[in-house]
């Protein structure tokens, strides 16, 4: 039975700190692979948008230099400056081309590509004019004031598409600040979560350890129990005894110890059968206990039918007094007796010895007296109480 328990016992805390341990390695575990696998993304993706923002500028800044490239060519009557002019104009527009492949095969986002095609309509809108406005400088076959009339058109086209350009910088970014509020939040998301997991580890010990705590209890008080009448077992009466003994001796204190025997009980079993004998033995047991009142009084069953009671710091008169009382309340419960040449009702008869434990003097020689005097009574005709006080006989 007991060991029964114990493995229990072991298995439920055993159990309970694998589950502690292992949900803090879980906690930890997903904590990294989290974080891991964010910044793995947060880098990939800044690095993206970082690159998209530079395409973006560089299409932006050579619009620009287009822009001043054209107005050179307005500007001046030398023809080879002008032709020089075109060829750093053409060398812009195969720039402006690169960057916008290069940026095209980025887009991921719909929205950042939804305002890319627009930006591309305003580009295509732009066309037209910058091929005229070329053509008419290159070739000198337009009037001057239609020149300046096209060169304010294509400018206000352009404008728009810096304008739409500027937006697209300006969705790069709110983008990249949601990644960093995304990446923020999964951070304390995280934290909140070990936390969580590191207190559930903690109620879990907490209720283990209360578990095993009250088990354990169990467990003790089991082992010093004897099953049928819930006193103590004549093990735990050893110990007991065994230290009394020497507190007697170490605090010269007198000890009594009280035996106590049914009388004839095997006629009892006889009649009413071995059923009865137990539910006689348990109601005598609590009769008995009831009139224990001090703390450190103590009741085991001694052997089949016979009970030991220790009574620490209790004198011989104290002692006798009790086992008179305790006789007393067996027979005033009146439990039918099975044979009625001592009295109709079931009786005990006691041995009381009293003493303080010598120096080197075995305990023994107190159970060896209380059974003596036990033993007298019967002799004497059972139902009575024999006490001796061994202070004295020395
Ligand atoms: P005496 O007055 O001389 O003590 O007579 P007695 O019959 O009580 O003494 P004896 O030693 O002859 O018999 C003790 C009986 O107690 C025998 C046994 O069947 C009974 N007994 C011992 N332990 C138990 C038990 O746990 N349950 C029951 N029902 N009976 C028990
Ligand atoms: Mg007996
Ligand atoms: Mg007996």
């Amino acid at each position: 039975m007991k060991r029964f328990f114990v493995n229990e016992m072991e298995s439920l805390t055993s159990l309970g700190f694998a589950t502690v341990i292992l949900l803090t390695m879980i906690a930890a575990a997903m904590a990294l692979w989290r974080l891991d696998s964010w910044n793995e993304e947060v880098f990939g993706l800044v690095s993206h948008v970082t690159a998209e923002a530079e395409y973006t500028h560089t299409m932006r800044d050579v619009i620009r230099k287009r822009e001043i490239s054209i107005q050179r060519m307005i500007a001046t009557d030398d023809r080879f400056a002008r032709d020089e002019e075109y060829v750093k104009f053409s060398g812009y527009a195969a720039e402006y081309a690169q960057a916008r492949e290069n940026l095209e095969n980025l887009i991921t986002s719909p929205e950042i590509r939804e305002h890319y095609q627009r930006v591309q309509e305003a580009i295509n809108y732009t066309k037209p004019f910058h091929e005229q406005l070329t053509e008419a400088l290159i070739h000198g076959n337009m009037p001057a004031t239609d020149i300046r009339a096209l060169t304010v058109e294509g400018s206000k086209a352009q404008q728009k598409v810096v304008v739409l350009l500027d937006r697209l910088v300006g969705m790069q970014r709110e983008r990249r600040q949601q990644m960093e509020e995304d990446y923020h939040q999964t951070r304390r998301q995280i934290l909140v979560l070990t936390v969580l997991v590191y207190l559930a580890s903690i109620v879990i010990a907490v209720m283990v350890v209360r578990k095993s705590t009250s088990r354990y209890k169990y467990v003790s008080r089991l082992s010093i129990t004897d099953e049928l009448t819930g006193a103590y077992n004549r093990r735990y009466f050893d110990m007991v005894l065994e230290e009394e003994w020497k507190r007697s001796m170490r605090e010269y204190t007198p000890v009594s110890l009280v035996m106590v025997d049914l009388d004839l009980f095997k006629s009892y079993n006889d009649k009413f059968g071995h059923q009865m004998g137990d539910v006689c033995l348990y109601s005598v047991t609590k009769i008995i206990s009831g009139q224990l009142k001090r703390a450190a009084d103590f009741i085991a069953r001694y052997g089949g039918e016979e009970f030991a009671l220790v009574l620490p710091n209790t004198n011989a008169e104290n002692a006798r007094l009790l086992a008179e009382r305790i006789r007393r309340a067996v027979e005033e419960a009146r439990i039918q007796s099975a044979n009625d040449s001592v009295s109709p009702w079931v009786t005990i008869s006691v041995g009381v010895a009293t003493t303080t434990a010598e120096f080197n003097q075995p305990c023994e020689v107190l159970i060896k007296a209380a059974d003596q005097a036990m033993y007298k009574s019967k002799q004497a005709g059972r139902n009575r109480v024999t006490d001796v006080n061994l202070a004295e006989v020395s």
